[in-house]
């Protein structure tokens, strides 16, 4: 393990070549986009200040708890009701994923979020999918290469997932798989199994917001009943783990998500903010790692986290002792987690690979 102050620079990290897997829509925005979005919607944000605004959202959602943490949501969602708003918020974001050296993204959004201003999720779909190509020609322009891709959420504290998971199957051009986020605990994978068995039918890919506010019980819905191919978080499997970092011993989910190699989207940020981790040093995915599970580094919300993935990898480093070797395995392992055909991954596997060449470990 590498020793704290030994690892790679920021500017080093940067300059990696990074896959994001867990990455919201609602909650990337620019703030100076949040005025201008907020502006046109006749909606009242809390300052009309950038930088303020940047703040306001990192220090609500600090306040340690998840329900306190969505609630930074209704302001976001409520500047993303037209498909210009959505098309804008989808083209920055890959953007801005391609300056902090990302060759890979997979954003996902809540179409079901983005119809009070009377779009169709139908016509949310495609206002995403239009700004995503737009984000890529323009980090092309900008001497980027990146590729980017849409994940449809249901929210599961409503009653909307089939009509998503209907949604994903209509649209397979425009999305490459499925989630459920909102309030996790209450609000289980059981709650949504027509959705999941719509998609299993038709084998379509399925990533799941589980074990973050709540336990091992989530998690092996969310494999069993959501047969989800990769867990949003999914840091709590530690909760299956009986002395972890002595002699461990596996419980049922553990050992099923681990030897299964069930790739964890970690959001090391967003989980301390939300409590789901005490902090960067003890976040569960150092120890995960070790113990051999598939880990991959993800912003989740870089509004409200104020992050991005490049702050993520180097926040493990400076906090957590990771080195060169650890966040290339993280790249490597979340490209080839990507919801991709396997020609795909393998060329973001390699672009990863050839960005890591030659570099110290
Ligand atoms: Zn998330």
């Amino acid at each position: 393990m590498t020793t704290k102050g030994c690892g790679p620079s920021a500017e080093e990290i940067h300059a990696f070549p990074k896959v994001v897997l867990h990455d919201h829509l609602d909650g990337g925005l620019r703030p100076e986009t949040m005025l201008d979005l907020a502006q046109a919607a006749g909606h009242r944000l809390p300052t009309a200040d950038p930088d303020a605004l940047g703040r306001w959202f990192v220090d609500q959602a600090s306040a340690g708890s998840l329900p306190a943490f969505l609630e930074t949501f209704a302001h976001t969602v409520a500047c993303l009701q037209s498909r210009d708003a959505l098309a804008r918020a989808a083209r920055e974001a890959v953007v801005d994923h391609a300056r902090d050296g990302v060759v890979y993204v997979e954003i996902r959004y809540a179409p079901e979020l983005h119809v009070a201003g009377g779009l169709t999720m139908q016509e949310a779909v495609e206002a995403v999918a239009a700004g995503l190509d737009e984000g890529i020609a323009e980090a092309r322009r900008e001497g980027y290469s990146i590729r980017a891709a849409a994940l449809l959420t249901a929210m599961r504290q409503a009653d909307r997932s089939a009509e998503v998971a209907a949604l994903a199957l209509a649209n397979p051009d425009m999305c490459v798989g499925f989630d459920i986020a909102g309030p996790e605990a209450g609000f289980p994978p059981s709650g949504h199994a027509e959705a999941f068995t719509l998609l299993r039918d038709a084998l379509v890919p399925v990533t799941i917001h589980a074990g973050e506010a709540a336990g091992p019980d989530s998690i092996s819905e969310a494999v069993s009943i959501g047969a989800a191919r990769r867990l949003g978080h999914g840091l709590r499997i530690l909760d299956d783990i009986e002395d972890p970092i002595g002699e461990p011993r596996f419980g049922k989910v553990a050992a099923f998500v681990r030897d299964n190699r069930i790739p964890l989207e970690i959001c090391p940020t967003s989980n301390v903010q939300t409590g789901a981790a005490s902090s960067i040093a003890r976040h569960p995915v150092t120890v995960l790692r070790d113990l051999g599970f598939t880990v991959t580094i993800n912003p989740d919300n870089r509004l409200m986290c104020g992050t991005t993935t490049s702050r993520e990898m180097g926040l493990l480093v400076e906090e957590a002792g990771w080195g060169v070797a650890d966040l290339e395995l993280a790249s490597l392992d979340a490209a080839r987690a990507a919801f991709q055909p396997l020609d795909v991954r393998q060329e973001i596997a390699e672009a990863v690979f050839k960005g890591f060449e030659g570099v110290e470990p």
